[in-house]
């Protein structure tokens, strides 16, 4: 089964036809752009000092990433900051690792240098010069541009090895995994993940940051902090609904059947996460050992 699911995942990843992927670039606030290609959002702060780049999508897009930083401005790549390990946000890493200082959680290095199975597919070890070479544990911050571009860890919420990206002066943070806008999150169970977590984290950043800030999402569109509490309470909302059919002895086709996320399901599964892979996700999270 693990094979299958390997050769199938292998073919579409060999198939897809990345020469029709456009990476652009959208202002953000500040100094702090927005990248969008195919995989995860990327942020980029840039000044006189050079470029701090938030996550570097796939490997076939480096070259993409790089014209499309180019047309921002001819400095260089200092650092690349990954918020998680998974491969759509760190895919770029061996290309950028040759231009810059690779920077990430304890856990997103220990991840990247073992290999991972996540969701039933099997990722190789990465090679060494993809690896962080400089890791930290609870945050770290980076001055450039006139900038503190800070990296904070968050409870294990989409990984064990999430941080959010504060850039202090631009009033901008980079979610990574843990927000995204107008789809059903994908959680990582097997690597430390945890909806409680997820929740958890997101309240923190509301708690903290200015009511003006610009938050890019790990997935979808630009957002704000309106954007992330609608967020949140789509979280707290959808794991309660499962929460209760738990309590319930429902089983989890059972909560399927029964379409719980109904209430949610227009606005945030009509994208590629849908209401009974999270409710699986949620069930999984909620209920240990299931
Ligand atoms: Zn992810």
């Amino acid at each position: 089964m693990t094979l299958v699911t390997l050769f199938v995942v292998t073919s579409a990843f060999a198939q897809r036809d990345w020469s029709k992927v456009e990476v652009k670039a959208t202002l953000v606030s500040g100094s702090v752009y927005m990248l969008t290609g195919l995989g995860g959002n990327i942020g980029v702060s840039v000044g006189d000092d050079g470029i701090v780049v938030i996550d570097d999508q796939y490997a076939p897009l480096a070259p993409k990433i790089e014209a499309a930083m180019k047309g921002i401005t001819d400095k260089p790549v200092r650092f690349i900051i990954n918020t998680h390990y998974h491969g759509d946000h760190t895919g770029g890493n061996e290309y950028f690792g040759q231009k810059g200082t690779i920077v990430a959680h304890d856990n997103v290095r220990k991840r990247l240098e073992s290999g991972t199975t996540f969701a039933g597919v099997a990722t190789p070890p990465a090679p060494k010069a993809a690896l962080p070479i400089v890791t930290f544990n609870d945050s770290l911050t980076i001055h450039l541009n006139g900038e503190d571009v800070k990296a904070v860890h968050m409870p294990p919420g989409h990984t064990d090895g999430d941080s959010v990206i504060w850039f202090s002066k631009s009033n901008v943070v980079h979610m990574g995994d843990d927000f995204w806008v107008g789809i059903f999150p994908r959680i990582d169970l097997e690597n430390g993940g945890s909806v409680k977590g997820m929740i958890t984290a997101v309240e923190k950043v509301i708690a903290t940051v200015p009511d003006d800030a610009k938050v890019i999402p790990g997935h979808g569109t630009l957002s704000d902090k309106a954007g992330l509490r609608k967020f949140l309470d789509m979280l707290k909302g959808a794991t309660a609904a499962v929460e209760k059919g738990i309590k319930r002895h429902k089983t989890l086709d059972q909560l399927k059947a029964e379409k719980v996320l109904a209430p949610w399901d227009v606005e945030w599964g009509q994208s590629f996460i849908k209401a009974d892979a999270f409710i699986e996700t949620l069930y999984k999270s909620l209920k240990p050992g299931s």
